[in-house]
């Protein structure tokens, strides 16, 4: 699938047909809502203006982003599209907003009369979100600010856009507090008749108990994530991260392995050393110790041949060891894939003791990454 010149060190393939599929698949899914795309954190790292046209040009014409910089960039590349800004509005950044032509998302009374000020010194009702926490205790007006705001002469002085809440565990789709969220939520949105509602990220979207309302967010499950955590994936593996081998070597048993030779050999064994560490985004907690072992701890493994090698020792900042005993025929120069066909970024989190978002939005900025053009898939349909 990747077209990698052999003596790359490392190298970071994003597959933009798969993002695209995914988004397609996310719509069909949100039904009647529209589905939204959140490219916040560089597109979960896999580069946002690449996933910017890919996704515009599949028809996404609502995103998110977190900081107004990233709204900047999204601007550059999307002339057209409605953009929010998710943290919001930082004090004395309002005229930004227009100048770019994008939304804060607005979570605080300050925020609010900051918004409602700058409006009419403008003269102009200028769209903006309203963010409502419904449980998360983080970002937004309490539900009953938001129906007190209803009768505030401030919401006249604005455009809301959208009424919106985020989740707190839509991954655990037994969690009540689903239902909570759920039922809050809703008297806000009665309360705003004619404003679009969001509530669903990725996994709020699989959700049976979460309404889809107007507009759905999701982010993780654009980029390969599993929105169900437990069930078979629904999404198509949007990257794959692969590095070259420099060197292999034999080690006898009792042999160390790594700084602070925290893995010793259990018998005659086959290393391969790869050019890739903690540096290019690959977590040290995926390390493999003694110790870990004994505590039956699950840690990083690699494909060499299509056949999973675990990580010895300490990974270090720009390389990570190998057991390839079980490959044979694995020879210098070879390459391995570290995320990618079976092993999918919820693995590979889980594997470095975090979530697969954590793995993506800290994918390293050193190896080459190449994009695999959206555009024959979209014509093939
Ligand atoms: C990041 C974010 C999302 C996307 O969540 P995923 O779980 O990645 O789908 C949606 N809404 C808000 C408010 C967010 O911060």
């Amino acid at each position: 699938m990747t077209i990698t010149p052999a003596h790359d060190a490392a190298a970071l393939t994003i597959d933009l047909g798969a993002l695209v599929d995914n988004w397609r698949t996310l719509r069909d899914r949100a039904a009647t809502a529209e589905c939204a795309a959140v490219l916040k954190a560089d597109a979960y790292g896999i580069g946002l203006e690449p996933a910017a046209r890919a996704l515009d040009a599949a028809g996404c014409r609502t995103y998110f982003v977190a900081h107004l910089s990233e709204a900047a960039r999204l601007r550059a590349v999307l002339l057209d599209a409605v953009i929010y800004v998710l943290n919001g509005l930082l004090p004395g950044t309002a005229p930004r907003f227009p100048d770019l032509g994008v939304r804060p998302i607005l979570g605080s009374r300050a925020e609010l009369d900051e918004w409602g000020a700058f409006c009419v010194l403008t003269g102009q009702r200028l769209p903006a979100a309203i963010h409502v926490d419904t449980g998360m205790n983080r970002l937004g007006l309490s539900v009953e600010e938001a129906l007190a705001l209803v009768s505030d002469p401030l919401l006249a002085r604005f455009e809301p856009a959208l009424v919106m809440s985020h989740l707190v565990a839509a991954e655990e789709s037994n969690d009540p507090v689903n239902a909570r969220q759920a039922v809050d939520f809703a008297r806000v949105r009665e309360a705003y008749p004619g404003v679009p509602a969001s509530l669903a990220n990725s996994s709020g979207i699989f959700h049976p108990g979460i309404p889809g309302y107007d507009l759905a967010r999701p982010g993780y499950a654009l980029y390969g994530g599993n929105p169900r955590p437990g069930s078979a994936n629904p999404m198509r593996p949007v990257l794959t991260l692969e590095a070259s081998i420099v060197q292999l070597r034999e080690v006898g048993a009792g042999e160390r392995v790594g700084y602070n030779g925290r893995w010793t050999a259990p018998g005659p064994r086959r290393l391969a050393t790869l050019s890739l560490g903690y540096a290019d985004g690959y977590l040290r907690s995926a390390s493999t110790t003694d110790e870990g072992l004994e505590n039956g701890l699950k840690t990083g493994v690699a494909l060499v041949a299509g056949r999973p090698c675990p990580v010895v020792g300490r990974i270090s900042m720009d390389l990570t060891i190998l057991d390839v005993t079980d490959v044979p025929e694995v020879a210098r120069g070879d390459r391995a894939t570290l995320i990618g066909g079976a092993l999918d970024v919820d693995e590979v989190g889980r594997r470095a003791g975090t979530i697969g978002y954590e793995i993506l939005t800290g994918l390293g900025s050193r190896y080459e990454r190449r994009y695999l053009d959206a555009r024959p898939t979209a014509l093939a349909r």
